[in-house]
């Protein structure tokens, strides 16, 4: 397994790197386009960490976990559901999710992500694999008040911060069978595996690029498993994929709702 991320030093420009035990080895661009050895090597310690990914597009299963369908009260579809995520939703690791309503309903969702390495359009499910970079953890925060009002999910889950990433990227490494956990607060809340997704990662990577260009650096987040539940001020998160080291971040409410409130 090979690990990257985003890093950000002192002048705040985001890099990217290779990271290598506590050492972070700087690239020349992104890892997905490439991105080669500069031959600086940073300690780990001293830097921030940014964005794994930069993604073009963000895509989002639904629907991919028995016992999830069953919580939400739906039925299989028989095909994947997918919609999209607004790119600027992303948050990196120790980021804090800013609550968009705090009188809604707003659930965390642990969630497999997956970053394109290859451009992909109507790829086989034989294929998939050959266009994807690497894997992440993410998180699907998702406004439900709004996701049951509204006809498309879309902006239920786009609103800024809601999607954590990181807080690194793997390659190299088998997915069919990672457990998938979401503490919150410390106390665990979601707990399951991989294989028990119903569309996998290539069915899932083929279904999306069937008509649609996935761009080397896209992400895509594969549904959550169950024990979906709300976020509340001064919470904490942490979700974990394997021993991946694990994406945490914090709740807070958005500091902008007398604007949102005066629209
Ligand atoms: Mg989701």
């Amino acid at each position: 397994m090979r690990t990257f991320g985003g890093f950000t030093s002192g002048d705040g420009a985001l890099f990217y790197g290779e990271v290598r035990g506590a050492e972070v080895h700087c690239l020349t661009s992104a890892p997905w386009l490439g991105g080669q050895s500069t031959g600086e090597v940073l300690q780990l310690r001293d830097l921030r960490i940014g964005l794994p990914v930069a993604p073009s597009k963000v895509i989002a299963v639904g629907l991919n976990y028995a016992e999830h369908i069953a919580e939400m009260k739906r039925t299989p579809l028989g095909t994947p559901l997918i919609w999209f995520k607004a790119p600027s939703s992303l948050l990196a690791h120790e980021g804090t999710i800013e609550i968009a309503f705090p009188e809604h309903q707003t659930h965390f969702e642990v969630e497999l992500g997956i970053v394109i390495g290859r451009r992909a359009k109507n790829v086989s499910t034989a294929d998939a694999f050959d266009h994807v970079f690497g894997f992440t953890i993410a998180e699907d925060i998702s406004d439900r008040d709004l996701q049951s009002a509204e006809k498309q999910f879309g902006r239920a889950k786009s609103f800024d911060t809601y999607t954590p990433v990181g807080p690194f990227v793997h390659t190299d490494v088998d997915v069919s069978d990672l457990s998938v956990t979401l503490r919150q607060n410390g106390e665990v809340k979601q707990s399951a595996r991989t294989s028990q997704m119903i569309y996998s990662v290539s069915e899932i990577v083929a279904f999306a690029s069937d008509g649609i260009t996935l761009l080397p650096g896209d992400l895509i987040l594969t549904g959550t498993p169950s024990g979906v539940g709300p976020i509340t001020r001064g919470d904490q998160l942490e979700a974990c994929i394997g021993e991946w080291p694990p994406l945490r971040n914090f709740v807070a409410e958005c500091p902008s709702r007398d604007r949102v409130a005066a629209n």
